[in-house]
């Protein structure tokens, strides 16, 4: 009998991976990396509950590093098998799988440098070369093609409206002459972006994995533009400098979309703008790139002739050394830098120089994972620690959620609303215990359908 088990993002939004077993395949779908509190992060160096060498495919639903970044992990340990993904999937691991390779190496460099690893010398989770066999496992699939995995299974990926080139795995099981239906939502994306094409509409599923980030908040009605230029504006009357912490694929570029709106409506002045982030100029050319994965509203102004995301005075940094450079600007400037929950990469030394100044403003637009730096100022800690040293945050603190990726729970239930049938069950993941729960009481009040919110390693039969 096919079964499911639940391998990560349990109790958490990080460490997506779900191991789906027919009679004739075993398929990893996601292999996401942990992130956040220590705990989870250990699970990193753990080995799978069984022989990598048994696993016959890997799904990526798309290119973040919680659905991606255990792959050259699993490429370390033996894994030479395909791994599909969509097109635009596909083109974004050719730079993120590397930069999270370099981000371990980095890491491991410094502990050893610094010498406050417990392991001596302490050693990368995996390497860039881990990462460049990973990227020659790909084969890319077009949203809406259907390939057969093995007698048993198929796979099809459709939307799902979350950054580019993100999708919900579409599976077909059959057993005993009978065919069921098992969809991964993925990361869950919202109707009605600036640039994304809405989610798939879904008319059914026999099992659905849904994910649960924002599964007891609402993102609130205040626009959009309006929230981004009154912080903007604010933080320019406060004299110091705008940092925003972002997810380089995604994010960065719906950020720029929105500052050039409103640079044009003259609702913020033009402002120098500096996206310290190498991999986010990759990232916006993969975006120009893949215009058949995004909306009629960017083609249209693409057509036009206009550089949908490009600002008036932008400037995109490659160098460590142009970066260092940043840190002399201490007023009238916007600095935007990954990674998007300061876990790492070039953002922890802007946070490092900008924090202790209350003329400085820090804007978070993404979720901020439990146990992670952002999470901690975000929820007002006096203070944080980067690079072994306690950093007193005295700059304003702000928060806008209309940029989420991630459907709030009226867009998850108006999502589950076109289904035409109950699942037989609904498995919700990728949630933090409270999230996940609220959202498993709204699916019941609203459809009167079967949840289970499944914890590590658990496993169920799909009958
Ligand atoms: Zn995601």
């Amino acid at each position: 009998m096919p079964k499911i088990t639940f391998l990560g993002a349990t109790g958490t939004v990080t460490g997506s991976r779900f191991l789906v077993e027919t009679d004739h395949a075993r398929v990893l779908v996601d292999c996401g990396l942990f992130q956040g509190l220590k705990e989870l992060r250990l699970r990193n160096w753990d080995p799978l509950p069984f022989p990598v060498g048994k696993i016959d495919a890997v799904i990526l639903t798309h290119a973040h590093i919680d659905h991606s970044g255990y792959l050259p992990r699993l490429v370390q340990d033996g894994y030479r098998g395909p791994v599909y993904a969509t097109i635009a999937t596909t083109d974004l691991c050719q730079i993120m799988l590397p930069d999270s390779a370099h981000l371990q190496e980095e890491d491991a460099q410094y502990a050893n440098k610094k010498g406050f690893s417990k392991h001596a010398p302490a050693k990368p989770l995996y390497t860039t070369e881990d990462a460049l066999k990973a990227l020659s496992l790909f084969k890319p699939i077009p949203y809406g093609t259907t390939i057969s995995l093995a007698e048993d299974l198929t796979l099809t990926f459709r939307d799902a409206g979350h950054i580019l080139g993100s999708a919900f795995a579409d599976l077909r099981l059959s057993s005993n002459g009978h065919t069921r239906r098992l969809l991964f939502s993925g990361d869950l994306g919202r109707p009605n972006q600036p640039i994304l094409r809405d989610p798939h509409t879904v008319f059914g599923t026999d099992y659905l994995i849904v994910e649960s980030t924002y599964g007891d908040r609402l993102h609130g009605d205040e626009n959009l533009k309006t929230a981004l230029a009154r912080v903007i504006n604010a933080s320019m009357e406060r004299g110091g400098v705008l940092v925003v912490p972002s997810f380089a694929v995604g994010r960065t570029q719906e950020l720029l979309f929105t500052i050039r709106e409103l640079e044009e409506e003259r609702l913020i002045p033009e402002l120098p703008i500096y996206v310290d982030s190498p991999m986010a100029v990759s990232a916006t050319q993969i975006f120009l790139k893949n215009r058949q994965d995004h909306d009629l509203e960017s083609k249209v102004l693409t057509l036009q002739g206009k550089d949908i995301l490009k600002t008036a005075n932008l400037h995109f940094i490659q160098t460590q050394e142009q970066s260092q450079a940043l840190n002399a600007i201490t007023r009238q400037a916007i600095i935007i830098s990954a990674s998007g929950m300061v876990t790492g990469g070039r953002i922890l030394h802007h946070m490092f120089h900008k924090l202790p100044d209350p003329h400085n403003t820090i804007l978070f637009i993404g979720y901020q994972a439990e146990g992670t730096r952002g999470r901690a100022i975000l929820e007002g800690a006096p203070s944080v620690k980067i690079h072994g040293q306690i950093i007193p945050i005295k700059a304003h603190i702000e928060s806008i959620s209309g940029f989420s990726a991630h459907a709030d729970y009226n867009e998850i239930l108006a999502w589950l609303s076109s289904f035409n049938h109950a699942p037989r069950n609904v498995f919700i993941v990728h949630g933090e215990p409270n999230q996940a729960q609220s959202l498993a009481k709204r699916i019941e009040s609203n459809f009167a359908w079967q949840t289970t919110i499944p914890t590590y390693l658990s496993q169920y039969e799909l009958d």
